[in-house]
């Protein structure tokens, strides 16, 4: 079958192929025919040959962890049937089944050892079909069809603010104020399910105010604030101090005042797979006054499990619900899968970009 792999290590290698065998679904796995998958920064890392590791016996991985299949045939007793639209989980459990890994949480794995569809160890979903065991797939339901490609990115945020809110059980908390740091997929998925939550929402990015994206996000009431016009250790002073603090831009530089933002018993959740390194010049007994005296919380989350995708499925269907059409918006181009130019081409105003496979 048709795929689109790359060379792990080797730079610029992304490339279409025919030769990928077809999944052999047999036993215990269900086989999905591949709808839709979703480009993100981790696709382009990998394919910078930054990231990435081919599946045992293999000198390719085929790429892509955001994704939206359908059904063509699952073992009886699995609960799923032939038609039904799914999403998976990314991770699969570590060889040495640590606790977390045991306990169905390889999204907390301790051991490192874990492996990722399209990312690490195993092939991902840009491929015509895949075969995976049905515990590891989310049935979505016909009427998300449109928008379920957002699943996996949101499940990344939705893992986030579950532990908020529940570390946050420690106090008697109501987050009234919430900056989100970075305008793409994640951030804008964060943002518009913190509006949900009726949490007042400020995302923060570099591009100037004025844009199509900033309208866009102003249609849930989300404020738009540009750090080209104001810097962003100066941004309490326009927004207050805030409650939540989402950071998924990506780029280092950020995290250490986006944590300053922080109010008293505040939360910092940070979301970005940072590479390389970056030095920042802290002072560190300020920095942890702040932290004590205000009680704050600083987290770092990853992937997500199962339960996480599933409560994404629920706010989607809400979004959907409350501002009919917005989310699907976010989807900005759609192209087919062979169309590598197309993909490789990042358009500023670009939020997702979806590969369509059939
Ligand atoms: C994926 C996660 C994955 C992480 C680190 C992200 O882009 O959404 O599922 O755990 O990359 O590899």
């Amino acid at each position: 079958m048709k795929a689109l792999a790359v060379t792990p290590g080797a730079a610029k290698s992304l490339h279409v192929r025919s030769d990928v065998p077809d999944p052999d679904a047999a036993g215990a796995q269900a086989l999905v025919r591949v709808l839709e998958a979703g480009v993100c920064g981790t696709d382009f890392e990998i394919n910078d040959g930054l990231y990435g590791r081919a599946p045992v016996g293999f000198d390719y991985l085929v790429l892509g962890h955001e994704n939206l299949g359908v059904v063509e045939a699952a073992p009886a007793g699995s609960g799923l049937g032939s038609g039904d639209l799914v999403v998976s989980t990314v991770r699969r459990p570590c060889p040495e089944r640590c606790a977390p890994c045991a306990a169905d949480q390889n999204d907390m794995c301790l051991t490192g050892h874990y492996l990722e569809r399209g990312i690490g160890g195993l092939h991902g979903f840009m491929s015509e079909r895949y075969a995976e065991d049905p515990r590891y797939l989310i049935r979505v339901p016909p009427s998300l069809r449109p928008v379920a490609i957002l699943l996996e990115p949101l499940s990344i945020v939705e893992k986030g603010f579950e532990q908020a809110f529940r570390m946050q059980e420690r106090t008697a908390w109501s987050p009234r104020i919430a900056v989100v740091l970075g305008a793409g997929t994640v951030g804008v998925l964060a943002a518009a399910c913190l509006r949900l939550r009726g949490i007042e929402t400020f995302v923060v990015g570099r591009e100037h105010s004025g844009t199509a994206r900033d309208a866009f996000i102003a249609e849930l009431g989300i404020h738009y604030v540009s750090t080209n016009e104001i810097a962003l250790e100066a941004l309490s002073t326009r927004v207050g101090r805030a409650d939540i603090v989402f950071e998924a831009t990506g780029a280092a530089a950020v995290v250490m005042p986006a944590i300053q933002l922080l109010g008293p018993d505040g939360v910092a959740i940070l979301a970005s797979v940072t590479g390389g390194e970056q030095r920042f010049d802290v002072d560190v007994a300020t920095w942890n006054r702040q932290i004590v005296l205000g009680n704050q919380l600083v987290f770092g989350t990853v992937n997500a499990a199962k339960r996480h995708f599933e409560q994404g499925v629920r706010d989607l269907e809400a979004l959907e619900a409350r501002h009919p059409g917005w989310l699907g918006r976010i989807i900005t181009r759609r192209l087919p899968f062979t169309d590598l130019d197309g993909l490789l081409k990042r358009n500023p105003n670009d939020i997702k970009t979806v590969l369509e496979f059939s």
